[in-house]
């Protein structure tokens, strides 16, 4: 989010200082990197009308930052596989699929239903008795190198960074900088972009934020096999696990939903456990793959779902960047970018009311 923000800030020709802690748990190197909106199970419009616009601006964003010189990018239309156990249970994802097409979301691509057995023709690891649905609009990115790719191109025409803990810096009802290492860094605006971190950031000012951590964890495995990058994303539908392929024979299986976790950065047993028994179940191919890694995220996540995206109004020179819960790796460019207009003054791609910080969600 904070990197999204500073790239797009400079664009617009701000002077952007970006101060990041690198907390262990940070989400955007723990995300899975699955960009296919069109499958979540969210039908609020509000949540639509930004995800969907988030999808389609990947390929703009992936342009713009190759034009920065930013080449290094795991971006990639690998297409999407909804599995299940029969035809007939994925017809109502087909008929969602259908509708959205109509209503003229071409990003969800072209779709194909896929008879028993199919699957595994295009993901060899799968178990043979499942029917799926594919669609070619499906994505996957490595958030981390997009991540990575936006502070470049930022810090490459000025922007400053700074590696620590910040807090913020108030007189009176403005928001006037942050202070850093027992300096104070003054600033016209301060974006809050920092993830699940934003409620202990602001509560010191007396602002309360409603975001709280949810741990994710979420496993790499290692397969014997090399062209694992070109799998299809799958998405079972009776379960909200999913598998992924990376280069270097990499297959990423995710991934736990730890509501009330806190802050705890640990791998567990039973995250693990709960993991590889869904995996394994989906994907019976992969019982002799090596257990490579475990990664920890904390999202940041809202009571409705929905980002906090905006200023507060009992504050001036304060707008908070987080709340991107689930969706943060599809959502964050695009919010980033919704982010450094306002800031700007400049008008907004869309409608941005829906997200203000201090609106009553339920
Ligand atoms: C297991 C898992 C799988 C996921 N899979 C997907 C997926 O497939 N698709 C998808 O779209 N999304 C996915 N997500 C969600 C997505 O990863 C997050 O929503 C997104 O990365 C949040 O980004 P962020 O920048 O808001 O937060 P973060 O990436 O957590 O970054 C917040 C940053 O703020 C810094 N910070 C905090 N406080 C301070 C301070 N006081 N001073 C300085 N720095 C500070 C932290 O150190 C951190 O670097 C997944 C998340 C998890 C955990």
């Amino acid at each position: 989010m904070g990197a999204s923000a500073a790239f797009h800030l400079t664009k617009l020709g701000a002077e952007v200082c970006v101060i990041d802690r690198n907390d262990p748990g940070r989400a955007t190197f723990a995300g899975a990197g699955i960009i296919c909106p069109w499958l979540s199970h969210s039908r609020d419009p509000r949540y639509q009308a930004l995800a969907f616009a988030s999808a389609e601006y990947y390929p703009e964003l992936m342009d713009r930052l190759i034009a920065a010189g930013e080449t290094n990018i795991r971006y990639d239309r690998v297409g999407g596989l909804v599995i299940g156990d029969s035809e007939t249970q994925l017809n109502p994802v087909l008929k969602r699929l259908q509708a959205y097409l109509e209503r003229g979301i071409q990003e969800v691509g072209e779709i194909k239903v896929l008879t028993i057995g199919k699957p595994k023709e295009l993901f060899p690891y799968l178990n043979p008795a499942l029917a799926g649905l594919y669609l070619s609009g499906a994505a996957r990115v490595s958030g981390e190198d997009l991540r990575l790719a936006l502070l470049n191109a930022a810090f490459r025409v000025g922007a400053r960074q700074l590696h620590g803990s910040a807090d913020l810096h108030l007189a009176g009802d403005v928001v006037v900088g942050v202070r850093f290492n027992r300096e104070i860094i003054e600033a016209d605006t301060v974006i809050v972009a920092a993830g699940a971190w934003a409620a202990d950031l602001c509560r010191p000012i007396g602002l309360r934020v409603e975001v709280e951590p949810q741990r994710g964890q979420i496993l790499h495995l290692k397969v014997a096999e090399t062209g694992t990058e070109k799998l299809p994303l799958i998405i079972p539908v009776l379960s909200e696990y999913y598998l992924l392929g990376f280069p270097d024979s990499r297959v990423v299986v995710g991934a736990t939903r730890e509501t009330g976790s806190g802050f705890d950065f640990r791998v567990t047993a039973g995250g693990v456990g709960e993991i590889l028994q869904e995996a394994l179940h989906i994907a019976p191919g992969l019982k002799n793959a090596t257990l490579a890694e475990v990664r920890v995220g904390f999202r940041p996540m809202t009571k409705d779902g929905l980002p906090l995206l905006g200023r507060p109004a009992s504050l001036k020179g304060l707008v908070l960047a987080t709340g991107l819960g689930r969706y943060g790796l599809t959502v964050g460019p695009f919010a980033g970018m919704l982010v450094a207009k306002l800031v700007m003054g400049e008008m907004t791609d869309i409608d941005m009311s829906s997200f203000a910080p201090d609106r009553q969600s339920s």
